[in-house]
């Protein structure tokens, strides 16, 4: 367990693996050739990971653009220093459109409405407004639709306030990248690209895979593409786990607090979900609980790990505290935990592991939403 730190002020906490996003990012670099870029998406405080120390681990491995979702999480990017290029990947309210422009934040724009407003803006601060242009595709999200990608243009492109630095779809299904709606997307894509160009229009940096497309298809990978949660070591499909072998970045930790013995038949926690079956059942309370990620309906359905060995959590899960027990049985006899011994919720101890994934199936999610969830209120511990 590379536990070198840890907060000062809670005995439970996230550990960043530095090294393994490293390696990550340059995976997806490698993926690419010479004069193709890496866009690091670190939206929703880069998956719970930590957008500002994430994005300069990632800076320094040669990431040339970052995306994010809201305009304020491009502003903590900036505050913090970065100065690559950001991308938005929505379509902010025109309210934004004065903060866009003094941090240089770049939106995806699919309204005429938006686009002209911003480069009113822009020419009347004396500057351009930079835009990448969102392409519906198929997904039903966002985005101009293809077949109106010209008409949008002639609508816009007559303005000097702004300059489109690049056009992108996101794909709904490219975790089936053999199939049908996947190459419906794709050819929707190209067709309007190609008529932008055929036109006259400037079409900038052209994107579209996210992790697993770029994985998966590297016929799709264009000038750039926009790496989201394999950079945080997860798998974005099961397919990918033997062709693109990541490390996992986040693990999850906590300190015992307190430990007792109840009598067999005594309840645990609130509503008594969990009652003491036998003799010999040592319960130990962690100080984390669902406002720190741990969803509740993992009640009495997890484990957590213990000098190498799984351990139940029992009792509903608090908001802020969990109970975990550890039960002697004839077949098993298990050390007994002090108050401060350290067990872990997401990570290894010796040849154990709980994974994001085993933990996503439980909660019938996906590791997306685990991860995000433990990087709300956690403190991160950068190792
Ligand atoms: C989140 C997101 C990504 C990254 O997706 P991953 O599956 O995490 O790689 C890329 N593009 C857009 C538009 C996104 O919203």
């Amino acid at each position: 367990m590379p536990s070198h730190k840890e907060p000062e002020t809670r005995w439970a906490w996230v550990e960043i693996d530095q090294g393994a996003l490293r390696r990550n990012a340059r995976a997806f670099k490698n993926l690419l050739g010479p004069r193709q870029r890496l866009c690091c998406v670190v939206k929703a405080d880069a998956y719970g990971h930590g957008a500002v120390p994430c994005a300069k681990i990632m800076h320094a491995t040669g990431t040339d653009m970052f995306a994010v979702s809201t305009v304020m999480e491009g502003v903590e990017l900036r505050q913090g220093g970065i100065n690559e290029p950001i991308l938005i990947l929505s379509e902010p309210p025109m309210t934004a459109i004065d903060t866009l422009l003094e941090y240089r934040l770049m939106p995806s724009i699919y309204t005429s409405e938006f686009a002209l407003a911003y480069g009113e803006r822009a020419v009347s601060q004396g500057t351009v407004g930079k835009y990448h242009m969102a392409i519906e595709t198929g997904m039903n999200r966002i985005g101009v639709h293809y077949a109106d990608v010209l008409e949008f243009r002639h609508e816009i492109d007559f303005h000097r306030g702004i300059q489109c630095d690049g056009v992108f779809t996101h794909f709904a299904t490219a975790d089936e990248a053999s199939g049908w709606d996947y190459k419906l997307q794709c050819k929707r894509f190209d067709e309007a690209v190609a008529a932008m160009r055929d036109a006259g229009y400037e079409c900038g940096i052209v994107h579209c895979d996210n992790t697993v497309a770029s994985i998966l298809d590297k016929s799709t990978h264009y000038d750039m593409i926009r790496a989201g949660i394999g950079l945080y070591g997860l798998q974005p499909a099961e397919v990918t786990r033997s062709i693109f072998p990541l490390e996992p970045v986040m693990s999850v930790r906590a300190r015992v607090t307190r430990t007792t013995h109840p009598a067999m038949g005594e309840g645990v926690g609130y509503g008594f979900t969990y009652r003491v079956p036998r003799a010999r059942v040592q319960i130990c309370t962690l100080p984390l609980g669902y406002a720190d990620g741990l969803a509740r309906v993992l009640s009495n359905r997890m484990d957590v790990l213990f000098r190498g060995m799984r351990i139940r959590q029992v009792g509903n899960i608090c908001m802020d505290q969990c109970m975990v027990a550890i039960t002697q049985t004839s077949m098993r006899q298990m050390p007994e935990a002090e108050i401060g011994d350290i067990m872990t919720i997401i990570g290894r101890d010796g040849d154990a592991q709980i994974t994001m994934d085993e933990m996503a199936r439980l909660r019938d999610t996906i590791h997306y939403e685990v991860a995000c969830g433990f990087g709300m209120r956690l403190e991160k511990i950068y190792c």
